[in-house]
């Protein structure tokens, strides 16, 4: 079938893509959406497409800045700053397109906070600047570029991209090129107070109710999900949640008004990345096969790394998440009771909320043969807690997606969730599946008594080990890889080209 938008592109022909995101691993993560923009990019590469990764050459980015090449030049216009395009190729993979722009990405810190952890005081700038190009190069509105790449798809994530959609309504009044946007966490919006719409010379109809005004405020996703041709978010049950009040995060009528236009594929995980059988970052690798000799050396080695005694009645409980309330981590902390009573451990490796990080260290020196805490971001200890805990604890209270569910599950390491979003998605409960179908333990709520029911049942099967061996060799056997869900993206990139 000849697509609508060229007569020279059949259905099933590599896409020119154009991915703009704020964050790439291993340049810049500081959540799932780095992780996501890396290993979709990636696995769409595989698939045989073109994929360019568009992101700021943050000031932290030199050394990856010093690979560019090509550098196109971005004259100054309309009171934006002179930017220049460099292009980093890197064969059989993605490439990266690096927006140098020192008069907006040069400050020290992540992409969205400086060393303080204060957000940079130009982010309204510097993202607006960002889905701007983004909307540019989409729109063939670049000469230099136009002549030799035309993409055939823009697709954003997040609120630090998701202007673009509305740019690329300006820009390209033909709308030639479709846009998608992903939400990988409706909770952060991008909001700047209105007159951010003036000092960027938006166009006014942006300012009002059906544009990207939200509560008196200027919402940047707003303006992303009223303008993409397809708005998809990272795991089916999170999709549905969205639209309703209780997790829409007050865009939940726009999302019910747009729900034909609303999908959810669920993330993969990056399984090159995460596979104990290869892992070099754990004490042992092992197999499903090996998994009981597997999980004995990490485990010993785990608590030999955050310090905890062996020789527990219970089981060994592993956390790596951000300290968050999303994460429902002060659930685990009002369960420690209960965990300590019936003899479990539990290792944490986490940062962020201040309070939940207290919470846990004091937990931590009042109980040190249960209770293990490590504050910070620290990859080895990450692979290390999911190869050696004998379960994993995320209850969190949403959850787009989320990749330790999966990541667990793949190193025979039950986990014990709660049953929203992706993590309803990818855990088959015990009960519910049934012993010889389940891969964890799923609460029905977010709640310290589900929380407990959850581990106590955890605590009941692995008194069977035949049962919970088989278990955790079951979530081993998942495939979470990118293979399908990419394939997911290219149907809807495809069907949105076929109605151009
Ligand atoms: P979110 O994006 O909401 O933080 P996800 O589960 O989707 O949660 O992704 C979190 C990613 O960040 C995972 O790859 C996880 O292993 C990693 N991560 C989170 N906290 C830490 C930490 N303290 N140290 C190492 N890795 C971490």
């Amino acid at each position: 079938m000849v697509a609508a938008r060229s007569l020279s592109r059949f259905q099933g022909d590599p896409l020119n893509i154009l991915f703009a995101t704020s964050e790439c691993a291993p340049w810049v993560k500081t959540g799932g959406l780095g992780d996501v923009s890396a290993a979709l990019p990636q696995a769409l590469a595989g698939l045989g497409h073109d994929v360019r990764v568009l992101m700021p050459a943050y000031g932290a980015l030199a050394d990856l800045k010093a690979q560019a090449r090509d550098w196109t030049p971005w004259p100054a216009d309309a009171g934006w700053p002179a930017a220049r395009l460099g292009r980093v190729t890197r064969p059989g993979q993605f490439d990266l397109w690096l927006l140098d722009c020192p008069a907006l990405f040069a400050d020290a810190g992540g992409p969205y906070q400086d060393t303080a952890g204060r957000d940079h005081a130009h982010n309204a700038r510097r993202f607006a600047f960002l889905a701007r190009v983004a909307a540019h190069i989409a729109a063939g509105a670049v000469p230099a570029i136009a002549k030799v790449w035309r993409a055939d798809v823009l697709h954003c994530n997040d609120w630090p991209t998701a202007l673009a959609p509305a740019w690329l309504r300006v820009t390209d009044a033909a709308s030639r090129v479709p846009s998608v946007v992903t939400i990988h966490n409706l909770a952060y919006q991008g909001l700047f107070p209105m007159g951010v719409a003036d000092a960027l010379a938006l166009p006014p109809s942006w300012a009002t109710v059906e544009g990207a005004e939200f509560w008196g405020q200027l919402s940047y996703l707003k303006a992303g999900l009223v303008h993409a041709d397809a708005i998809t978010t990272v795991s089916p049950t999170y999709a549905r949640e969205i639209r309703t009040e209780a997790f829409g995060c007050g865009l939940d009528g726009l999302l019910r008004a747009r729900e034909a236009h609303l999908s959810g594929i669920l993330n993969g995980i990056d399984a090159a990345q995460w596979d104990p059988s290869t892992d070099t970052l754990i004490a042992a690798r092992y197999d499903a096969d090996g998994w009981r000799a597997g999980k004995l050396a990490n485990r010993r080695a785990l608590r030999q790394a955050m310090g905890l005694p062996g020789q527990r009645r219970g089981l060994l409980f592993g956390v790596v998440s951000r300290l968050a309330s999303q994460k429902g981590i002060d659930l685990i902390v009002d369960s420690l009771p209960w965990l300590i009573a019936n003899d479990c451990q539990l290792a944490v490796l986490g940062s962020g909320d201040a309070v939940l990080q207290q919470r846990l260290q004091a937990a931590a020196a009042a109980h040190p043969a249960h209770v293990a805490v490590r504050i910070g971001f620290d990859e080895t200890l990450a692979h290390l807690i999911e190869a050696g805990a004998d379960a994993f604890l995320m209850p969190s209270r949403y959850e787009p997606c989320g990749l330790n569910q999966m990541y667990s599950q793949r190193y025979g390491t039950p986990p014990v969730v709660h049953g929203t979003g992706g993590l309803a998605d990818s855990v088959d409960d015990f009960v519910a599946a049934g012993p010889d179908a389940a891969t964890g333990f799923v609460m029905p709520e977010a709640t310290v008594p589900a929380l407990q029911a959850a581990m106590a049942q955890a605590l009941l099967v692995a008194k069977q080990p035949a049962v919970w061996e088989a278990l955790c060799r079951r979530g081993m056997a998942r495939d979470f890889g990118w293979d399908a869900s990419a394939r997911a993206y290219v149907a809807l990139y495809e069907g949105l080209i076929a109605k151009r």
